[in-house]
């Protein structure tokens, strides 16, 4: 806890050596070898990396004033000493925490939190603190509301008027430890570190529009200087701000220069539709297409007829028709001789591709095959013959499609659906061929726009916004248990007048210790009781694979009438006719992926009826996750709000995603710099596309130390 003494800044051991580059932790003045562990936890291994432990925040020290200067509604920082601590509880169940500070010269300040139990453990009576915000009167005091605030050593001196750097912590580390440690190291190690951005690019970051006359990003010097220890907030932003620049751009470049390699290193099969061509495979859709589609379609249709390989994502919401661009983009490839790969995520969805593209070109010429894990070893050596020999136009698979074995005669395109990592794509195994194909991958995660940017920077976009015509809404409830038999009279009666319905379970098998009834007690319940006399299957992700396949096609055909799945039915499942979703534990899941499963029902004409349960007593901030889901349909509009909700700091599940970690730039909050970055990144790999230019030799070195995969194709076989 905080009671220690605190240790001098610069106070090294006796005979300190000079701090230099390779100066071993334990040697440095405020880590010492009792928190060498410590610091290693937050990422610092060496001196260096102590410089690039950026603070999270600063309190801006407004000039400390007595009380008898306080005035209301206006900022102002106090010292004082803790004289008093009081925790109540309302009786909305706000819950408060409260210290009272007996000012320097006299008086008293009360500072207080709302609903920030953990604020508790921070403070202890008779600690020294200074604290910095708004001054409100209470009439007989006054009263600080949520105040940043510093905890003194008992013989520390009172801090200059300047912004208190707040870094990132980990347990058993102070402020000031990680404080005194980076002011030891700092002026020494400095000038050594490389500047990575020429002066040309650090103006051009600035340099919003070519009218503005802009002074360069700090040098990394001054930037390193000033992040560290400001003289002002304003200051420190300036310096925050390059190297949320420098981040961004970094990252940029890498994207760059693997879209410009994509693009020349080989050239791909130019498959041109020609009007007849066109012509004849939209009319095999059934239906109108869409404004976006077609444009969408064009976007492919020009793509496909370069030179260049095509790298386009088709990103739309569930029920959207993604499939269509992707059926569009096939049939013409084989329309010019050349093969087509058709990925899915799940084997259930590759069938169903299948399925779905034999029934369209039912009485056509195009041979089309389905490989996956459950055909024989016989019938997959011969499949993989006729591949190889050019026999088979169109092939649907997995992942598996891409493997050593798989040699296709002449491959033309590949399509990848419901593409959910982004960060590094999988390459056809085509390493000796002449050509590569085009790829074309459809993803239904929506993605805000900037961030878009960030992870399919290598990628051109096509959105597809509308939904197809005639789609009737979903009207989504939260149910809450005591509502769940009613609720259950609902889908039966839904059932009963012809709809389907699915129940979702995220869990195979019940946890009684965390209270999760898994999907086949569920399955149990419901048919021996509120849904009895239904038909009623199970299905989830541990059945074998031609098992799954006859109980989905049973719920297709419709005769089974409510499916008990896990979230295998996540992706891609279309049938129409099932319009009512319950979605247990709903808590469990993600926002995305709550909306996901909803896109199974609003495939068709009928309304659809969608309620999720939580788990009584769920945290609110997952009632208000829910709250959302239940407030929009619209992917996109979810995305950003879930997103904010997170709020920044959060790095948005970048793993997840498949982002690098991101130490400092925030892709919400700093969209504008990503965008500019984004511009110059791409100008930059123009004219040097392996930054070979002596002026950016340490330019390229940052890039291949943070994203090397990424530069390398390391996707690639
Ligand atoms: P997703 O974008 O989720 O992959 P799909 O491509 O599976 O969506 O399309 C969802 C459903 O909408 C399918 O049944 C498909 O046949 C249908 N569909 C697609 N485009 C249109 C359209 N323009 N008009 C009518 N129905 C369409
Ligand atoms: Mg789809």
């Amino acid at each position: 806890m905080v009671t220690e003494k605190n240790i001098a800044p610069n106070a090294g051991p006796a005979n300190a050596q000079p701090i230099e580059v390779g100066t071993p932790l334990q040697f440095i003045p405020g880590i010492g070898p009792q928190r060498v562990e410590l610091f290693q936890k937050l990422g610092v291994r060496r001196a260096t990396d102590l410089l690039f432990l950026f603070p999270r925040n600063y309190q801006d020290i407004a000039p400390y004033q007595s009380i008898t200067e306080l005035e209301p509604g206006f900022r102002a920082s106090v010292i004082g000493q803790i004289v008093d601590m009081d925790q109540r509880v309302s009786f909305e169940g706000r819950s408060s925490f409260g210290i009272l500070l007996a000012i320097n010269g006299g008086g008293y300040v009360r500072c207080v939190w709302y609903n920030q139990p953990f604020r508790r453990q921070q403070f202890l009576h008779g600690m020294r603190v200074v604290a910095t915000g708004i001054a409100k009167s209470t009439g007989i005091s006054f009263e600080m509301r949520h105040p940043e605030t510093t905890i003194l050593a008992a013989d520390q001196p009172l801090p200059e008027a300047k912004p208190i750097p707040i870094y990132p912590l980990t347990e058993g580390l102070q402020q000031r430890h990680v404080a005194n440690a980076v002011a030891a190291v700092l002026n020494h190690l400095v000038d050594s570190i490389e500047e990575a951005l020429p002066e040309s690019i650090r103006l051009a970051a600035n340099q919003v529009n070519s009218a503005s006359k802009a002074c360069p990003l700090l040098g990394i010097a001054q930037a390193l200087r000033v992040i560290h220890q400001p003289d002002t907030v304003e200051q420190a932003n300036e310096a925050r701000h390059r190297f949320i620049f420098q981040e961004l751009f970094v990252y940029q470049l890498a994207l760059a220069m693997r879209r410009h390699r994509l693009q020349h290193d080989k050239p791909a099969p130019q498959i041109v539709a020609n009007p007849m061509i066109h012509a004849r495979i939209l009319k095999r859709f059934g239906f109108e297409l869409t404004r976006d589609q077609l444009k969408a379609i064009e976007d492919v249709r020009a793509d496909m007829a370069q030179e260049v390989p095509m790298n386009r994502l088709i990103q739309g919401d569930v029920g959207s028709g993604k499939t269509v661009i992707a059926q569009y983009a096939m049939l013409n490839a084989v329309a010019s001789k050349q093969q087509a790969a058709l990925m899915a995520p799940t084997e259930l969805l590759a069938r169903q591709h299948f399925t779905r593209l034999r029934k369209q070109l039912a009485g056509s010429e195009v041979m089309i095959e389905l490989l996956v894990g459950s055909i024989t070893q016989r019938e997959r050596t011969e499949l993989l013959q006729r591949i190889a020999i050019g026999t088979v136009d169109l092939v649907v698979g997995t992942q598996a499609l891409l493997s050593e074995q798989v040699q296709f005669e002449s491959l033309g395109l590949v399509v990848i659906d419901e593409q959910h990592k982004f960060g590094v794509r999988q390459r056809a195994n085509l390493r000796e061929s002449r050509v590569v194909p085009h790829y074309l991958v459809l993803s239904a995660t929506p993605i805000p726009r900037t961030i878009a940017m960030t992870i399919f920077g290598d990628l051109d976009v096509s959105v597809l916004r509308d939904k197809p015509p005639g789609r009737a809404t979903v009207h989504t409830y939260l149910g809450s248990t005591a509502q769940q038999d009613k609720w259950w009279d609902f889908v039966v009666k839904q059932v009963q007048s012809g709809r389907q319905a699915y129940v979702v379970s995220p869990r195979v098998e019940s946890d009684p210790e965390a209270e999760i009834v898994g999907a086949e007690q569920v399955y149990r319940q419901l048919t021996e009781g509120p849904l009895s006399g239904l038909r009623v299957d199970l299905l989830h992700g541990r059945m074998d694979g031609n098992d799954k396949q006859a109980k989905l096609d049973a719920f297709t055909s419709g005769q089974t009438q409510v499916l008990v799945a896990t979230t295998v039915v996540e992706v891609g499942i279309d049938v129409p006719n099932a319009t009512v979703m319950t979605i247990l534990d709903a808590d469990r899941m993600g926002l995305a992926q709550l909306h996901q499963l909803r896109g199974r029902i609003s495939r068709g004409s009928f309304p659809g009826y969608v309620c999720v349960f939580a788990k009584p007593g769920v945290a609110p901030e997952e009632n208000a996750r829910l709250s959302v889901l239940a407030s929009t349909d619209d992917g996109f509009r979810l995305a950003e709000q879930d997103l904010q909700m997170r709020g920044p700091g959060d790095l948005l599940g970048t793993k997840q995603i498949g982002l690098p970690p991101l130490r400092i730039a925030d892709l919400v909050r700093d969209s504008e710099v990503l965008v500019h970055a984004r511009g110059i990144a791409q100008s930059i790999v123009e004219r040097d596309p392996n930054l070979e230019l002596p002026e950016h030799t340490k330019l390229k070195r940052q890039v291949t130390m943070r994203h090397g995969s990424v530069v390398d194709l390391g996707d690639v076989g």
